[in-house]
């Protein structure tokens, strides 16, 4: 029921109301299910707006009220109708947000218990032999939480460390780990904790990957972390499992712990769009300061010391290498087959899609076992690589890192220009809130592009006061992220073989040199979808109804049929793109929230409808029956930031247009940096992690040595 729930994000506290023979009634006929069925469904759904959305439950009686009056006008309680004309009322309901969103969320309710997934042939398919099963049958092999007992609290944090790294994800992992090795004494600050792979493997409902409006298990979750965000519609006051809310994931590993594992390098011209491309009215278009050959020695670096699989080549906008990679590619499935005859019938090219995933057992850890639960989920096997598997261990094991989780940092201190002092800390420690200071030689940013802007901006003090690096009013501008394209599509024949964790075929031929484009995008076969996904895929492109037999049967029909094909479209992004503090909401700790205002441009809408095109025309030539293009986003949505936010903190190398310089130090300040992806000026046409950690890598080098390594020749 996310959409509206926008406006009334607050808590409420009122017991459930919608119960009894009506909501049974109109869950049997969303499902068509037995009556059994529903009344499981529908319990799940009261605690549901009992324990984790109570505001949405003022909305739900409402719609419940209507579809009651509309039985009354025909002389009956909805319950006693005919089942034809109980489908009729949801069906005079079809154009209703609330009844839109309602039957999304009972579809999800329903699709997320094991009981449905034998009608669609669907399984988790890991089992691993390992210690603990979760409630979906996924067994999670021993060891995959093997670094939790590495982790300090917080009597072990001393008053002052070489450096103190904030966020544990894709850039202060790599950062902490590279700055440790060298010899420097880390404390490396995480806000999240670390949740147990067995239940970070199991909810379809509570995942970052989930659309149903609920709190993922990868933090945060409740009321005590509200952000607000202004669009056109006004301002709403938003909880994290709300889409406009822009969660990544906030745990040890950050986004890596639950991620897709694409493993991008952005290609030269991504580091020239202004160049290349000019800069279209109304954007904020630059170049990097950067070029790839500056990134390459660490992208190499990144790709070896973690390890991707894949096979380089068949991307003509690839730039120059090293050398490969150090495992091969994964290998795709039945529908991969399918792509690459379509691709090979258009003259497109392909390559394999690169992942930080094992394909061969790597480094002490699994090979993938190709289960069917992947994006959004911890990995059962551990062969999916994160920071949380490989830098932070390897940071810890040097005995020079502390790794303290469940702990924010509310500030960095500083009282003149030139140097911070290090940071103040706040957590909960034996029932009650701490906080402390903690001194540092140097502070490393990488809290995420959305909470590293909202960092700088509430440390401000007198000598700085619109808050670090923000002379010139840059911090938290040009936040950006990723509009998709895509198409969905159906084949006649039962192409789908769910073999995780998806994408495995990419055309690149997009990524540039798309005549009247501004950039462009990869595209590729999306990750492979939970039943609960499969659904929203089928019925937001109009192949199945959202209710009733036409739709349950629907599913069962199409669910190894139907494939999508999506990619992210380079942004041209805007200065009123951006992240400031709400000085009126406050999180649990008292500080002000970050407000996210601002849109995407005219041209990311036109790259994505591009892109949307390209990937209905493959899908076409691959033979589906029925395809649907992707809708365009909205004008007036919100920001695009999401799960691979990114630019609130810009490297440049004029202070009046950025917030870095070229080695991702706060301008003005001598030992502040960011290592996250705030710094990218442009976030590619690819997913962008692997960037991140190239350039973490690329400025801990600098940290060490004030040098960097260029590629040459
Ligand atoms: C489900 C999912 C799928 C994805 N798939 C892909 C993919 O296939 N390929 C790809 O390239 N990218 C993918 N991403 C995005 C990728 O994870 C991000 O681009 C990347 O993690 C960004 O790195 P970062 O260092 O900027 O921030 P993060 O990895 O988000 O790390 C920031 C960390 O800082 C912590 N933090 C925040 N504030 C504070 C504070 N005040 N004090 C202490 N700690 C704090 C957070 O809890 C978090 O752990 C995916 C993300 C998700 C969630
Ligand atoms: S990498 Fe993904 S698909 Fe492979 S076993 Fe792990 S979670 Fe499953």
């Amino acid at each position: 029921m996310e959409p509206t729930a926008r406006r009334a994000a607050s808590s409420g506290t009122e017991p459930p109301g919608p119960a009894g023979e009506l909501l049974d009634a109109f869950v049997r006929t969303v499902l068509a299910c037995p009556p059994a069925t529903a009344a499981a469904v529908g319990a799940e759904l009261v605690s549901v707006l009992r324990d984790e959305r109570p505001e949405w439950r003022a909305r739900f009686e409402g719609l419940l009220a209507a579809v009651e009056a509309r039985a009354a006008g025909r002389g009956s309680t909805f319950a006693a109708l005919g089942d034809d004309e109980r489908l009729s009322v949801l069906e005079e309901l079809e154009d209703d947000e609330d009844h839109r969103s309602a039957c999304d969320l009972i579809g999800d309710l329903h699709l997320a218990a094991p009981a449905s997934w034998e009608r669609l042939g669907w399984r988790p398919g890991a089992d691993a032999g390992g210690a603990a099963r979760t409630g979906t049958g996924v067994r999670v092999a021993a060891g995959a939480d093997a670094p939790a007992d590495a982790l300090a609290s917080p009597p072990q944090v001393e008053d002052r460390y070489d450096v103190v790294v904030v966020g544990s994800g894709a850039g202060g992992g790599i950062a902490a780990w590279l700055l440790a090795r060298a010899g420097r004494r880390v404390l490396l600050v995480e806000r999240g904790g670390w949740p147990a792979t067995a239940d970070l493997a199991r909810d379809h409902l509570r995942n970052p990957r989930a659309a149903t409006g609920l709190d993922p298990w990868t933090g945060p979750r409740g009321t005590a972390d509200p952000r607000t965000l202004l669009t056109g519609a006004g301002p709403a006051v938003l909880r994290p499992g709300d889409g406009g809310w822009n969660a990544n994931a906030m745990l040890l590993g950050g986004g890596t712990r639950v991620y897709g594992a694409q493993a991008w390098r952005f290609c030269p011209e991504d580091f020239r769009m202004a160049s290349r491309y000019g800069v279209p009215d109304g954007s904020a278009l630059a170049d990097w300061p950067l070029d790839y050959d500056d990134l390459e020695p660490y992208y190499d670096e990144v790709e070896w010391a973690l390890g991707v699989s894949g096979r380089p080549g068949g991307d003509p906008w690839a730039g120059p290498r090293t050398r490969g990679l150090p495992m091969p590619a994964l290998g795709g499935g039945s529908q991969a087959r399918v792509l690459a005859d379509g691709a090979r019938a258009l003259g497109l090219g392909t390559t394999a899609v690169p992942l930080l995933v094992n394909s061969t057992p790597r480094a002490g850890r699994a090979a993938c076992v190709r289960c069917a639960q992947c994006v959004g989920f911890a990995c059962p096997v551990d062969a999916k690589t994160g920071t949380h598997n490989t830098a932070l261990p390897w940071a810890t094991a040097t005995g020079r890192c502390t790794v303290l989780p469940g702990t924010r940092v509310e500030r960095v201190l500083a009282s003149r220009r030139d140097r911070v002092e290090g940071v103040a800390l706040v957590g909960r420690w034996a029932g009650a809130t701490w906080r402390r200071a903690v001194h540092a030689e140097e502070v490393v940013l990488a809290a995420g592009a959305v909470e590293t802007a909202r960092l700088l901006l509430a440390s401000a003090h007198d000598a700085d006061p619109a808050g670090l690096g923000n002379g010139t009013d840059q911090v938290g501008r040009h936040l950006q992220g990723h509009v998709y394209g895509g198409a969905t599509a159906v084949f006649a024949e039962e192409v789908v073989d769910l073999l995780g964790p998806g994408p495995s075929i990419a055309t690149c031929d997009f990524r540039h040199g798309n005549p009247g484009l501004v950039g462009g995008g990869m595209l590729a076969e999306e990750f492979v979808p939970t039943p609960a996904a499969t659904r929203r895929w089928l019925v937001s492109s109009g192949f199945t109804p959202r209710h009733g037999p036409a739709g349950r049967d629907g599913l069962d029909r199409l669910a190894r049929r139907v494939v999508r094909v999506v990619g992210p479209a380079q942004e041209v992004t805007t200065a009123g793109s951006r992240v400031r503090l709400d000085p009126g909401v406050r999180d649990g700790d008292g500080n002000p929230v970050a407000a996210l205002s601002g849109g995407v441009h005219r041209e990311d809408r036109r790259t994505q409808e591009f892109l949307s095109a390209r990937a209905a025309q493959w899908l076409h030539a691959a033979g589906a029956e029925r395809i649907a293009p992707l809708p365009v986003l909205a004008p007036c949505g919100g920001p695009s930031a999401g799960q691979h936010q990114a630019g609130t903190a810009r490297t440049g190398s004029d202070p009046a247009t950025s917030v870095t310089d070229p080695f991702g130090r706060v301008w003005g300040y001598r030992n502040l940096r960011v290592v996250d992806a705030s710094l990218h000026v442009t976030n590619g046409g690819v997913n962008p992690v692997l960037t991140v950690m190239a350039g973490a890598a690329r400025i801990a080098e600098h940290v060490l040595t004030g040098r960097t390594r260029r590629r040459s020749g």
